[in-house]
């Protein structure tokens, strides 16, 4: 929208304009008269002052309503271009936002099984050696019979916090499914992920859930515990620490089993 102090500044540009083209055409046709014809008269310099007045009024109004429309379009460009950037910004947010939900657990904040088995799927390829802890809570189906669904969702985020506790940095620590736990130990020995396995397991049993009543109760879990082997495949290597967990639970539960190590010949 122009504004009337806009047209005001306009008007006074075209008549500046107006009156220099007028002054130039007066002086170059008094010089040319002088010149060609070695007297001033009025006749030429009179025509030159019309055409003057007559060309350069709608030439000046003409170029500078153009201008004016170049540097709107301009101006709104530059605020499309400033809200192109803020929508960028938010589509990138919103992007990362459903990117983290894909892969994590809302409960516990843990990576899930998709992200846990692409995520050790790529640590395999660059490490020789690392573990598999497949963790299950034990009789968890009782402690929601009992105490309900809300103290079994607590106890699962105090297992959840326990493995993020006893894991280092670059170990991948996934809630898998229902009460299923799974953590990879890229680069540890046997002695490492067996201790590691225990300690969780040690921790976990030794932690007090408060309820909502204010009470407190605990739980285990039993852990199965399997070396990746080279050459073995994701699915082979969970299989394995699957294995190893129900050999946890059939032999009693609330125990870490792990794969006798292999004896490298000598
Ligand atoms: P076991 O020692 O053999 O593993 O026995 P269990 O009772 O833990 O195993 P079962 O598979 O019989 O029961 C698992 C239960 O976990 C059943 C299911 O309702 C419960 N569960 C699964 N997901 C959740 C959840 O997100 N929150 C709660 N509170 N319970 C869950
Ligand atoms: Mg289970
Ligand atoms: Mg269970």
């Amino acid at each position: 929208m122009h504004s009337a102090a806009g047209h005001m500044r306009k008007n006074r540009k075209i008549a500046v304009i107006t009156a220099l083209a007028l002054m130039m055409s007066v002086l170059l046709t008094a010089a040319l008269s002088l010149v060609i014809d070695g007297e001033l008269t009025l006749k030429p310099l009179a025509i030159a002052a019309v055409c003057a007045v007559f060309i350069a009024t709608p030439i000046a109004q003409f170029v500078l309503t153009q201008t004016e429309k170049l540097e709107q379009a301009h101006a709104e460009l530059i605020a499309a271009h400033r809200q192109l950037a803020v929508l960028y910004k938010e589509l990138e947010n919103a992007h990362h936002a459903m990117e983290f939900k894909a892969q994590h657990d809302a409960m516990t904040g843990l990576v899930n099984r998709a992200a846990f088995i692409s995520g050790l799927d790529g640590m395999r390829r660059g490490s020789d050696r690392g573990f598999v802890l497949m963790i299950d809570a034990d009789r968890f189906k009782r402690i929601n019979d009992t105490h309900g669904h809300d103290t079994g969702d607590r106890v699962l985020v105090a297992i959840a916090d326990t493995l993020q506790a006893v894991t280092r940095k670059g170990d991948i620590c996934a809630r898998i499914g229902g009460e299923e736990f799974a953590v990879y130990l890229p680069g540890s020995s046997y002695q490492e992920a067996y201790e590691c396995g225990e300690r969780l397991r040690r921790n976990v049993a030794g932690k007090q859930v408060r309820m909502s009543t204010g009470e407190t109760i605990s739980a285990t879990v039993s852990i199965g515990v399997a070396p990746f082997e080279a050459g073995q495949s994701v699915d082979d290597l969970m299989r394995a620490a699957d294995r190893l967990l129900y050999q946890a639970k059939s032999e009693g539960r609330n125990r870490t089993c792990i794969a006798a190590p292999v004896l490298q010949a000598a």
